[in-house]
């Protein structure tokens, strides 16, 4: 099966570091224009955009906060003024400010909810309406656009230590579903990626040296994720070879969703 996104527009979020970068370049490589947008770190998105540009595609970095309405506003309408359309959304950008229930700050608690909930909100609503400004694409797309929200298995999986995280993404997980039920009717598909632990920033301090071999015990597939792993089910689930898949959640975790801790208890 050959995947090509030519003449198709993404936007990806959080798109500086890990998944992000990883998805913005896979994204790039199967043809899309691609916004590589920033919150904080301007210098890696612009050399991932140069980079992209080098290799003959087409790219720009963007600065925004997703939890801030204007900048998700000013995010969306550089994409349109530079490439003309978007066609495909990664709500991609989240953080984690991790505590005990009883020790955790209710700013840490809102940061969390900010960008790991409203940020996905305020970003699909943004592509939502420009969906539905810009109209069909059939020469590049069945759908009229694409949405894939960034989640976690910690949608389904408790999270001792990380309550805010882990609220925020089941929250994603019915916020995706509500808004796929809602304008499926209008072509657009609307989906959710959940990674186990893929080696990134956001979780140095689990994914290396011992703590590593820990986490293996909760992989059944006996590996850590990598950043491709997840990139390459972003271009799939992005393109016409996904049309039929709509309002899921596509879990990507070598099998930590299986509670595997039950595996010798039955
Ligand atoms: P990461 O820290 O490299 O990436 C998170 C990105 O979000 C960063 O580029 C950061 O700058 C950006 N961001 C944070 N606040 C922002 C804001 N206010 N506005 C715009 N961007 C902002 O870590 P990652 O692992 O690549 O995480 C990407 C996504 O994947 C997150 O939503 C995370 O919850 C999810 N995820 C990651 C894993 C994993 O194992 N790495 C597992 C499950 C889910």
């Amino acid at each position: 099966m050959h995947i090509s996104l030519e003449h198709q527009v993404a936007l990806v979020t959080g798109a500086s570091s890990g998944l992000g970068a990883g998805a913005a370049l896979a994204l790039a490589n199967a043809g899309a224009s691609v916004v590589i947008n920033y919150n904080r770190h301007a210098e890696p998105a612009e050399a991932l955009a140069e980079r992209i540009r080098q290799d003959g595609g087409k790219a720009i970095a963007v600065h925004g906060d997703v939890s801030k309405e204007d900048d998700v506003e000013a995010l969306f309408a550089r994409t349109v003024d530079t490439f003309g359309a978007l066609d495909i959304l990664l709500a991609n950008s989240g953080l984690q400010r991790d505590a005990a229930t009883v020790d955790m700050t209710l700013a840490d608690w809102n940061q969390v909810l900010e960008v790991n909930l409203t940020g996905q909100f305020l970003s699909a609503r943004a592509a939502l309406r420009q969906f539905n400004r810009q109209g069909p694409r059939p020469w590049v797309s069945k759908a009229l656009g694409k949405i894939i929200h960034m989640s976690s298995v910690h949608q389904l999986i408790p999270w001792a230590g990380h309550a805010n995280y882990a609220a925020s993404k089941g929250a994603v997980d019915l916020l995706m579903r509500s808004i796929a039920q809602e304008v499926g009717c209008q072509r657009i598909r609307v989906n959710a990626i959940a990674p186990g632990a893929v080696r990134t920033s956001i979780n140095q301090d689990t994914t290396t040296g011992d703590k590593a071999s820990r986490l293996l015990e909760l992989i059944p597939y006996g590996r850590l994720g990598e950043v491709e792993d997840v990139a390459n089910a972003v271009v799939w689930l992005a393109s016409d070879a996904a049309d039929y898949v709509h309002g899921t959640t596509l879990f990507i975790d070598g099998g930590m969703s299986l509670y595997p801790g039950f595996k010798d208890n039955g």
